[in-house]
């Protein structure tokens, strides 16, 4: 066997929440996830870290509309991804999935500080980390902080699971746009001056300049997570 892949798959908020009911977290989704993850980790010679989102509780922009203080705002959501990282570290230790949340803003009684030697430690021995409150800086948001910790823990890959029916880069929106196009790969290049929106623009462009390539697939789609971390052909990768 050779060297594990090491992975960083960044899950949004929203993926977690529930359509049916009015849930914030709908505990099927954080089951099925962490089952699919901690099935893929027994099978496949695999390191994985996921950057959890906050967006089904709060998001920075909101109050900020609302005359809210900016750098207030985006600190409550990112104490909202902490909830989230709670709830998918109790489902993969229910899967008897060792896991640990990493915060990236300091709350010793509740999770350890996001430490980069510490979390490749983690990754060596088989725990699935899991990154709480972004990179602990307001005016930034989860897809950026997964790029970051990506780049600094030398991940080969950063999964994007999208959550809003879009199972990757289409030419247009495929939800407005019946001719639109899946790409099974595009450049970074492309993504930003035709402004495809799939991850934010800081993201991107950060991925762009660190060599980070990224797979953008459908991770509401029972069995897709697994495809991607199995390293199945699926969604658009971005390179
Ligand atoms: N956030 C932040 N700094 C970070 C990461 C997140 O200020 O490094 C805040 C920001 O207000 C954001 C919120 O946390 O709106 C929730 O994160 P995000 O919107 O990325 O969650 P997602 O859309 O992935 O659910």
């Amino acid at each position: 066997m050779g060297e594990p892949r090491r992975l960083v798959l960044k899950m949004s908020g929203e993926a977690l929440a529930s359509s049916a009911s009015d849930e914030t977290i709908d505990a099927a989704v954080v089951e099925r996830i962490a089952g699919e993850i901690a099935v893929a980790l027994g099978e496949l010679p695999l390191q994985l870290a996921v950057m959890i989102g906050g967006g089904n509780i709060w998001r920075g922009t909101t109050g900020a509309g609302a005359g809210m203080d900016r750098a207030t705002s985006d600190t409550m959501g990112m104490l909202g991804t902490v909830i989230n990282a709670l709830a998918l570290q109790d489902a993969l230790e229910h899967k008897n999935q060792p896991t640990r949340v990493c915060t990236a803003v300091h709350m010793a009684e509740v999770a350890e500080p996001y430490i980069r030697r510490r979390t490749i430690r983690h990754l060596e021995k088989g725990r699935v980390v899991i990154f709480a409150a972004g990179m602990g800086n307001p005016y930034f948001t989860t897809d950026t902080s997964a790029a970051l910790r990506a780049a600094e823990i030398e991940a080969e890959l950063l999964l994007k699971g999208t959550h809003g029916g879009v199972d990757g880069v289409y030419s247009a929106d495929p939800r407005l746009d019946a001719s639109a196009t899946r790409y099974d790969e595009i450049s970074f290049m492309d993504i930003v001056s035709r402004d495809l929106r799939v991850m934010d623009l800081t993201a991107v462009t950060f991925c762009k300049d660190n060599n980070l390539p990224i797979l953008v697939f459908d991770v509401m789609a029972p069995g897709n997570l697994h495809r991607a971390l199995a390293g199945e052909q699926i969604g658009t990768l971005v390179r």
